[in-house]
Formats: C-alpha cells, sequence, structure tokens
C-alpha cells in the first residue's frame, strides 16, 4: 500500500470526529483533513480544495452536504475522487433514523466539536450569551449531544451551555462505529474503484502486446504468400539483415541439379556453399554461418550470412536463424510452385487463345447472318456487340446503337418488367427470361419484338454481360390487334343486339357460354355455364316444357329448331322473353356430337307485340260499341223512314183526298171567292208537305245506298234527265246541250237523280226575262272524270257557296223559289257514295258552275252494265 495515499475532506465540525475513526481503523495510508465550515454559503470550489491536497495523493474522498453542491466532476488532473454526499451534517456520526427522530421530537442536535467552543458560536449568530435563550425558545425544546466521546469536559460544557439558553439538555452516546462505518464505505469504495481502472489498464497494454504478436504473425504470413522467388529472397534477407545486421547476405539457388546466382557471391563462400553436406557451417572469417535449405530430402538453396555486426551473439544468432530455416524453406519453395503453375497457365492460354480464336471466327459469322437480332449487353445495359438483323429491326446503324443502352430505346411502358427480370437475374433468382416488348425506332415508330435474355457470369462470380436474342413479331402483333379488335366489336354487336350462343359437348359432357347469355339470364359470370338439367331454373314452366321439346325432336329428327322462351333471371331482375335456336351436329356414323345455338334478347318486341295486342283489343272493343250506336241509331232512322213513308202520308193523301170531296160536294162554282182560296191553301201545303216527306226519303235513301259497280253512260243519264224535266224546260224556254260524255262506274238512278237536282235548279233559279241556258261537259283527270255543269242564272253569294250543301240551307224564300233545301244535300252524299267530290263557283247575276268528279269506267272485267239503271 506505500503507493496509495488517500485524502479525506470533510467539513471543520466533524473533522475530529472523523479523524478519531480514521485512526481507530489503523489505516497509514488515509490523511483526514479539514475544509472551512460555512454551510455552504458560498458552496465550495475545486480550486479551494486543490491546495488541501498532499503530495503524492492517489484517491480523494470528499464527506459533507450543503458545501459540496457546486462540485460535479473533478479536473481531468485530480487523482480518482469521490463525493460522499449527505443528506444531513449529522449522518456523519449519527444513523438517519435517529438524527430524523431527534429533529422531529424538537431538539437541537449539537456535536462535541460545536460544543467545544459553544460561546463563538452563538457569538457568531450576533447572539451575547444570555439573549439567545429566546431565539432557541422558537424551535426548539431541548439540547441533545451526539456524543462520540471526543471531548473529555463533554458534561461541564452541555450543562452551561443548557443553562445559557435555558432548555433542557440531554446526551445520547453514539460513539465513533456509525462514522467508522461510513468512512470504511467510502475509503473502500475509492481503493476498489483505483483498483478496477488499475486492472483495466493493464488489460489495454495486454491487448496491445497482443497486437504486436499478431503483426510479426502476419509479418511470416506474408512472406509465405510472396509469388516471386527473387521477391521471396528479398523479403528474406530483409528479415535477416533487420535480425542480425550481417555486412553480407547471399542466396544461391539449387535448382534442377545446378547452383542459380553463384556469379554475385564472392569465391571464398561459393566454395563453402558447394562443400556445404551439413544443415549448417561457420564461415571461414568465423563471424557468420551458412545454412542449407532442404526439404522432404531435397535442397532447395543456401543461405549465406557473413560478417555479423555483433559477431560475438553468432551461437543465439544461428539458433534464431536455425529456427526459421523451415518457413524460409517454405516460401521460396511456395514462390517457385507458382512460378511453375504460372509459366504451365501462359502456354495453356496460348493454346486456349489459338482454339479461341477460330471459334471467334465461327461465332462472328453466325452472329452476324442470324436471322433473328443477336447482342450482347453491359450489365448497366449499353449495347456491346450488335448484329446486322438487330440494327435493321430498331432501324440504327451499327455505331449510333453502340452509343445507346437498351433502356433507352425501351417502350417506357415496358421498361419496369424487363429491368425486374433483369434484377431478378442478377440476384440469381432465375436463370433466363423471355418477353413481348416494344423498341423505338430511330424513326420514332415502334416495333414489337420478343426478346430472350441469358446472363454469362466472370470467373470471380461477377456478371459478366447478356445475351440478348430479338425476334421481331410487328406482323404478328398487328394480326392479333386486329383480330382482337374484331373480336371486340362482334362481341359488342352482340352485346347490342342481345345475342348470345352457346355450345354443348355431348362427348365431354361440357357447356360453353358467350357473355351475352350470363347476362340474360342473370348468372354469375364466374361461375361455369349451368348443366342442361340446371337450365331448367331459368325458365318459366311453359316455356320449358316446349323449348325442352323442341330440342328433343331436333336431336331426333336432326332439324334445326327456334323456340320463343320466358326466361327468368336468376339475379332476380324482371322476367325476359329469348328466341331461341339450335341444331345438331353429328359424326360420320350419324351419331349426336354436339349441339351449338344462339339466344335471342326479344324481350322488347315482345312487350311491344303486347302493348298492340291490347291496344288492338281497345280498338276492336271501341269499333264493335261504335258500330252498336250506329246500328242503334239506324234502326231510329230506319223507323224513322218507315214513318216519313208511310204514316206521315197517310194523313196527307187523307187531306188532299177530302179538299177534293168538298170541292166535287159543294160544287166549286157554289163557293165564294175566300173558301176557294182555303182549299187551295189546304191542297198546296199538302203537296208541299209530300214533296217534303220524298226528299227526305230520297236523302236517308242515299245515305245508306250501297254503290254497285256497274258502267253508266252519262249521255244517257242527260237523256233521261232532259225527258223527265220536259215540261219545267218548256215553260222556262230552257235549254240543256252535252257533248260526248263519258261512261263512270256507278250507280245509274242515282247518278240521273245527282244531274236532275243540278239541272232543275238552274232552270228554277234563272234571271227573271232570261231563257236559262245550261251546259255539261267532262274531262279526264288520270282514273277520274271531272264533269262541270254551267248555268246562267241568278248565282250566289261567295260567302254562302259552303252552306247550300247542308240539308235545309237555302238562300232564297220558298215564295220567290219554292223547294225543301234538300236537294244538294243529296246530291252530294251521292258524289261523296261514289268516292268523288263535289264544289260549286258563282257570282251573283252571273250563274253558277258545279264541279263534280267520278270514277272512269276502266275495264270490260268488272260488273255487267247496270242495264235497268236506264229508264
Ligand atoms: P231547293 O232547290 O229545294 O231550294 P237545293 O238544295 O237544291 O234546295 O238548293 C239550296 C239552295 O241553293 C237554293 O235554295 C238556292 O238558294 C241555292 N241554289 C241552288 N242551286 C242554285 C242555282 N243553280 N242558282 C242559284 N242558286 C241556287
Amino acid at each position: 500500500m506505500s503507493d496509495t495515499l488517500i485524502c479525506v475532506l470533510c467539513c471543520h465540525n466533524f473533522h475530529p470526529d472523523l479523524l478519531a475513526a480514521a485512526q481507530e481503523e489503523g489505516w497509514s495510508d488515509v490523511q483526514v483533513m479539514a475544509y472551512p465550515v460555512r454551510c455552504g454559503r458560498p458552496a465550495m470550489r475545486w480550486e479551494e480544495l486543490e491546495p488541501l491536497l498532499l503530495p503524492g495523493t492517489s484517491g480523494v474522498v470528499i464527506l459533507g452536504r450543503a458545501c459540496l453542491t457546486g462540485l460535479d466532476a473533478p479536473p481531468d488532473h485530480w487523482p480518482m475522487t469521490r463525493i460522499d454526499r449527505q443528506a444531513e451534517c449529522f449522518h456523519l456520526v449519527a444513523g438517519k433514523t435517529l438524527v430524523a427522530e431527534a429533529i422531529s421530537r424538537g431538539a437541537y442536535l449539537i456535536t462535541p466539536t460545536w460544543l467545544a467552543t459553544w460561546p463563538d458560536h452563538l457569538a457568531s449568530m450576533g447572539f451575547q450569551s444570555d439573549q439567545a435563550g429566546e431565539f432557541f425558545h422558537d424551535f426548539a425544546r431541548e439540547l441533545l449531544l451526539l456524543d462520540t466521546a471526543i471531548l473529555p469536559d463533554a458534561d461541564d460544557r452541555l450543562r452551561e451551555f443548557g443553562a445559557a439558553v435555558r432548555l433542557p439538555v440531554r446526551r445520547l452516546a453514539v460513539g465513533l462505529d456509525y462514522t467508522r462505518l461510513l468512512l470504511q464505505r467510502a475509503v473502500n469504495g475509492l481503493r476498489w474503484e483505483t483498483e478496477r481502472q488499475r486492472a483495466r489498464q493493464k488489460e489495454l497494454r495486454q491487448t496491445r502486446d497482443m497486437a504486436d504478436l499478431s503483426a510479426a504473425m502476419d509479418f511470416l504470413g506474408r512472406l509465405v504468400l510472396l509469388k516471386d522467388e527473387p521477391e521471396a529472397i528479398a523479403a528474406i534477407e530483409e528479415m535477416f539483415r533487420m535480425l542480425f545486421a550481417p555486412t553480407e547476405f547471399h542466396f544461391a539457388g539449387w535448382v534442377d541439379g545446378a547452383w542459380q546466382s553463384m556469379d554475385r557471391i564472392p569465391p571464398a563462400l561459393q566454395e563453402q556453399i558447394r562443400q556445404l553436406h551439413r544443415e549448417w557451417a561457420w564461415t571461414r572469417s568465423g563471424e557468420g554461418f551458412l545454412l542449407r535449405l532442404d526439404r522432404a530430402g531435397h535442397t532447395v538453396g543456401t543461405i549465406a550470412i557473413d560478417h555479423l555486426a555483433f559477431p560475438h551473439f553468432r551461437e543465439r544468432y544461428l539458433d534464431t536463424a536455425r529456427s526459421l530455416l523451415g518457413i524460409c524453406t517454405l516460401v521460396i519453395e511456395n514462390a517457385r510452385t507458382l512460378q511453375r503453375i504460372k509459366w504451365t497457365e501462359a502456354a495453356l492460354r496460348q493454346a486456349t487463345n489459338t482454339l479461341l480464336q477460330e471459334s471467334e471466327i465461327r461465332f462472328e459469322a453466325t452472329f452476324e447472318q442470324a436471322a433473328v437480332g443477336i447482342a450482347l449487353v453491359s450489365p448497366e445495359g449499353r449495347w456491346l456487340r450488335v448484329n446486322r438483323k438487330l440494327c435493321q429491326i430498331v432501324g440504327y446503324d451499327h455505331d449510333a446503337l453502340l452509343n445507346l443502352t437498351f433502356q433507352e430505346i425501351t417502350h417506357p411502358e415496358d421498361l419496369d418488367t424487363d429491368l425486374d427480370y433483369v434484377q431478378r437475374m442478377l440476384a440469381r433468382q432465375i436463370e433466363n427470361y423471355a418477353m413481348e416488348k416494344r423498341y423505338f425506332r430511330r424513326d420514332g415508330s415502334v416495333v414489337w419484338i420478343n426478346l430472350t435474355v441469358s446472363l454469362v457470369w466472370k470467373a470471380d462470380t461477377t456478371p459478366d454481360y447478356f445475351i440478348a436474342v430479338i425476334e421481331e413479331i410487328q406482323a404478328r402483333k398487328e394480326a392479333e390487334a386486329a383480330l382482337r379488335e374484331s373480336g371486340e366489336n362482334l362481341r359488342e354487336a352482340r352485346r347490342l343486339a342481345g345475342l348470345g350462343d352457346w355450345k354443348w359437348d355431348l362427348r365431354t359432357d361440357t357447356h360453353t357460354w358467350s357473355e351475352e347469355i350470363y347476362r340474360l339470364y342473370g348468372r354469375d359470370p364466374a361461375l361455369p355455364p349451368a348443366s342442361y338439367p340446371e337450365v331448367r331454373s331459368y325458365f318459366t314452366p311453359e316455356s320449358w316444357t316446349s323449348m325442352a321439346a323442341a330440342i328433343e325432336q331436333s336431336m331426333a329428327t336432326g332439324k334445326p329448331y327456334v323456340c320463343d322462351a320466358e326466361v327468368i333471371p336468376g339475379d332476380g331482375g324482371p322476367h325476359r322473353w329469348i328466341t331461341t335456336r339450335g341444331e345438331s351436329l353429328y359424326d360420320a356414323d350419324g351419331r349426336i356430337l354436339m349441339l351449338r345455338g344462339t339466344v335471342q334478347d326479344i324481350t322488347e318486341r315482345k312487350h311491344a307485340e303486347e302493348e298492340i295486342r291490347l291496344l288492338n283489343a281497345e280498338l276492336e272493343q271501341r269499333v264493335q260499341q261504335r258500330t252498336a250506336e250506329l246500328e242503334a241509331v239506324n234502326q231510329e232512322l230506319k223507323e224513322f223512314v218507315y214513318v216519313a213513308s208511310h204514316d206521315l202520308q197517310e194523313p196527307l193523301r187523307t187531306m188532299n183526298s177530302y179538299a177534293e170531296f168538298l170541292r166535287e160536294d159543294v160544287g166549286e162554282a157554289t163557293l165564294n171567292e175566300s173558301a176557294q182560296e182555303d182549299l187551295r191553301f189546304i191542297t198546296d201545303a199538302a203537296k208541299r208537305m209530300q214533296t217534303l216527306v220524298w226528299d227526305l226519303l230520297a236523302y236517308s235513301r242515299s245515305g245508306r245506298l250501297e254503290v254497285r259497280h256497274r258502267p253508266v253512260a252519262l249521255n244517257d243519264c242527260l237523256a233521261a234527265v232532259q225527258e223527265n224535266l220536259q215540261t219545267s224546260m218548256v215553260e222556262s224556254h230552257a235549254s240543256v246541250t252535252w257533248e260526248d260524255l263519258p261512261t263512270v262506274r256507278g250507280e245509274a238512278t242515282s247518278l240521273i237523280s245527282v244531274f236532275q237536282n243540278l239541272i232543275g235548279n238552274g232552270i228554277k233559279f234563272r234571271r227573271p226575262g232570261v231563257d236559262p241556258i245550261l251546259r255539261v261537259e267532262a274531262e279526264a283527270n288520270g282514273a277520274l272524270w271531272v264533269i262541270r255543269v254551267r248555268d246562267n242564272g241568278i248565282g250566289m253569294e261567295g260567302k254562302y257557296l259552303e252552306q247550300i250543301f247542308q240539308p235545309f240551307k237555302r238562300l232564297h224564300s220558298k215564295k220567290e223559289y219554292p223547294g225543301t233545301g234538300l236537294g244538294l244535300a243529296i246530291v252530294r252524299k251521292i258524289v261523296e257514295r261514289h268516292g268523288g267530290v263535289i264544289q260549286v263557283e258563282s257570282t251573283p247575276g252571273h250563274g253558277s258552275l258545279f264541279t263534280l268528279t267520278l270514277p272512269a269506267w276502266i275495264g270490260q272485267n268488272q260488273n255487267p252494265p247496270d242495264r235497268e239503271a236506264v229508264p
């Protein structure tokens, strides 16, 4: 322990106690020193403590409380230092529990050292001895001396101090045990830490020694690795010169039964080398030695070391040299073996080169003339070698292509896939790969190629180059695209048309459906097509029955089938209608191989048909209803006609008859003027009424007229009319003319009625004093005849012209021009029944022109002429 000196630094107040404790421990290498007491105001600094340290201090222990708050890590040049911070200063002499308990009971703790100079302490607090009592009473109930037994008159002093501050006193013997324990822990802790550091330093030193040793081993190892004999000999020479510092060092090699490099060795040594048959010998000068290098019975050479710098150590040097002899022999042998390997390698390379050149020529020819593109590509992607075909494919000339990388001409959409393959090949995950991709040609156009790549590795296991085989597939790709497009068009057309197709291969019982069928049947496209029995669930029972029958019949007869069916879609959608067509395919022996067919969505057509059917039904119903109504009206009309023709005429006839009877019975001559006039009125009214009834009957008949299609010669009709109107024509001096009138299709009686009405009106509505002149003309117009009836009568005002064809419409008074107003209404109805029209043009005072159309009589193969029609 002579090289250690530990300084224990503590507060002045506790110094005597700690000193005493240290002395009791009997430590010769521990010195306890005091630093001035000031209870941390201000805190202690390292510079204040440093002068206290004794020369040769190897470790420091600092004990205290508030004074130490300013001390952190000691300065670098300080010896090993340990700081023991106390929670309470009194812990230096007594345990924590004891101190805490005493303070909580109101005890004012004091140490023997403090007690020894208590009046000084009170003075430093600013009290006279008899004035401090009041101050102490504020916080203490007793004075307690922690007695370490270092103050001989402790009792007396305690009493004096107690009397001065008027507090009871107590003395607690704590001895030095606690202080000693504290010191032991601090000092031994420091010692342990110092030892630990020493051990670490020793360890460091040993590690360094080991490093020197391994450096030496390295040197020997390097010797073994030398590949060249002169190099090896130079290294051996360097080693021996370093070890023994000789003036001369020589090596004579024994190769193939002869000494090498002898001429550079002094003759005396040469001689000795030739004659050396043992492992070693001293040189003639006596200041060196010769060493023979042997291995497995044959000699490698001899080392001559002469004129050592310290010849008197030659024995020790010889021992060292002999221990190194084995390794020197190995080194030289090794170098010679390596040399031989090199020569062999060179000879082999020479031979291989010749072979390589020949195969290179063959390779060159194959490479250049290949029908596909071939390239060697560096691992980074640069074209190293490219053949003619590749240049053609990408449209670059040879040199331009070599300035590019494959990445630069690869289409961006294909690049990632390609690079991914390359990475996997470089990582040795795959040996080669093939892919279809696009290059940009020099002119910017795109060309599709099929690429196959493999990788050649160097001997050192790094990648050397890629071999790429490039085949142009542009035409194939275009064909594929066209095919795909037309396939897509077809699919789209089928989708738009709602047309699907299916196949059922009976040999394998496999079904094939197009997408559209899945859609029509509402079946999940991820499922396989439904089997024949399974399909049943997609149809209403009625549809399935008729469809299954159609299929079975087709299979039996070999004839195709067509069938409409109602589909219940599997996805719960609304029912659909389809037309399904199918046919069977047979082999040479007439066995069915396959059924195939189409399914056409006809839902919309079916809906439209249904709508039309409903509309028709409704229309039919309405027609029936209307017909019934018309029939009822007709019936009423018929009844009216019956009434008019029979019941109305009867009283008229009666009136006429009785007026006549009266005239006969009384005798007309006996009647006065007025009675005769009354009778005339009765007769006239009855006649008018009769005319009206006849006209009404005619009108009603014309409405129900069924036109029988017969040829009617209008010339004949006019002749009949002229005859009928003979009387009135004579009376009025009227003339009626016509020329070459045509034959029309119709009914003679009705047409006579038409012309009789028109000509009759022309005579009736004549201008006073003007003889009526009537003219009838005809003009062909396609399948119609246009007939014109012109008069020179009173004419009509334009605004009334349309009204005259309505029943009972008259423009003139009955008194002036008698009539019922039904004539033209009957005329129009008859013309319309013949499929013609009638209209009138007129100017008042200038006559009227009636124009009507009638169908021409065209062929002989129609009904025979209505002979009866012409009276
Ligand atoms: P009615 O001759 O019995 O009066 P119509 O139906 O034949 O009845 O003629 C209707 C009316 O048209 C006649 O009352 C007359 O006013 C006018 N009308 C017909 N034909 C002629 C005509 N040729 N010239 C002038 N007015 C005519």
